[in-house]
């Protein structure tokens, strides 16, 4: 268990606060302010707490040189809105700087400042220790609440740790809570989907996951190399041909580990890959030739829905199918309603599968909804997280 704010002194301390403040803007403005609104309790609980609190973040792609497209100001902005008090903004194509120190060590208990995008040095990606430091002698504690970017070993995400005591903020808290608890100590049975387009990105998962779930229900452009490896004909699906040694491997695995691994009896297809495709349905022994697999078919789905209303934990991370389709949106569809109707402990990784709950409604529905694609994939694939490692244990 690792330490948060709530096992640390906060009144009169001086903290440093990496958020993930990176938020989509059009023209200098803001267009989905969710991940600021995200941070407010933990920065209201330290700023109650009586701390005096630095705020920073990346914003977009900078790389690493000083560019005001992507500047913070704007969130500065916003954020002073949602807490209703002023956040003081500390412009530096550098970060840091002596009038940033300055305001730093100005800064009285319950008085709130931001930083500029740490992107803008290019130390920051490189997790160089200068640069950790000269951030870390702004404050006396760091807290990390960034769980989207908890998996980059960056000065500001892990650097800064070296030098400060650490310790994490209410959003990494609830994403270790429940993406831990449903993969460490699931209520059984302990039901995984994955998805996506490709084999390759989710060796890690799948491996993992053998360890540890019941089922693992296997759907999107991935289990078509699955299929052709067990000798399916797959039309012109997506397939990643070096991988079907590894699609038997992986199978063979959970076999041995009593693991169910299901794959889709039946998939919609199209004629192409478009959205105004000419579409049937084919089943997994016998895909006609040209006919290209895009979401799983409603034998699958009943197959899979079943599964999931049996279980007691489900974590999903990746499409069914290509779900931006409205064509092929049933199978994506019908998993999110089927977790958000189940009784389970509900789990869904960042990314596309998130972006798919909302899409089609079903947020309310779940347990978790992580917010970090890659940081919920990494710790899936069990994998140590370089922004949590670093913190305090309890
Ligand atoms: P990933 O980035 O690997 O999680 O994959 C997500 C993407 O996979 C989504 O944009 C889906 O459109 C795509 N996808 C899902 N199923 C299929 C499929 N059967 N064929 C091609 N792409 C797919």
């Amino acid at each position: 268990m690792k330490k948060t704010v709530r096992d640390v002194e906060l009144k009169g301390k001086r903290v440093i606060c990496r958020c993930d403040f990176n938020v989509p803007q059009k023209e200098g403005k803001i267009t989905d302010d969710i991940r600021i609104r995200a941070a407010l309790p933990t920065i209201r609980y330290m700023l109650e707490e009586g701390a005096s609190v630095i705020l920073m973040s990346h914003l977009g792609r900078p790389k690493g040189k000083p560019n005001h497209d992507f500047t913070l100001q704007p969130v500065a902005e916003r954020l002073s809105e949602l807490l209703d008090k002023e956040v003081l903004f500390a412009p530096s194509d550098t970060v840091v700087d002596d009038s940033v120190r300055e305001k730093a060590a100005a800064l009285q208990p319950g008085e709130v400042m931001l930083l500029e995008n740490v992107r803008y040095r290019a130390e920051e990606e490189k997790n160089d220790p200068g640069f950790s430091k000269e951030l870390a002698d702004l404050a006396e504690l760091f807290v990390n609440d960034a769980f989207g970017t908890a998996h980059r070993a960056h000065s500001s995400t892990a650097g800064i740790a070296d030098y400060l005591p650490a310790v994490s903020g209410f959003l990494i808290e609830k994403e270790l809570k429940f993406l831990g608890e449903a993969v460490e100590d699931p209520k059984r049975p302990f039901v995984a989907i994955l998805g996506g387009s490709k084999v390759s990105d989710k060796i890690g998962v799948i491996e993992n996951l053998i360890n540890k779930a019941d089922t693992i229900l296997i759907g999107g452009g991935m289990a078509y190399t699955f299929l052709k490896a067990n000798g399916c004909a797959i039309g012109s699906s997506l397939c990643e041909e070096d991988k079907l040694d590894l699609a038997i491997h992986l199978q063979e695995k959970a076999k041995e580990a009593g693991v169910a691994l299901l794959l889709p009896v039946d998939s919609k297809c199209g004629d192409k890959f478009a959205a105004d495709c000419e579409t049937c349905f084919a089943d997994s022994e016998a895909m006609p030739e040209g006919c290209m697999g895009l979401d799983i078919g409603p034998k699958t789905i009943t197959r899979y829905t079943e599964e999931i209303a049996k279980a007691g934990t489900v974590i999903w991370n990746g499409p069914m199918g290509v779900f931006e389709f409205p064509a092929f949106e049933d199978g994506t569809k019908a998993v999110a309603q089927a977790m958000a109707e189940s009784d389970a402990v509900t789990v869904v990784g960042g990314g596309d599968s998130a972006a798919a709950v909302k899409q089609f409604g079903f947020e309310e529905g779940m347990t978790h909804i992580s917010t970090g694609g890659g940081a919920s994939l990494e710790f899936l694939e069990g994998k140590v997280l370089p922004g949590v490692a670093c913190l305090q244990d309890k």
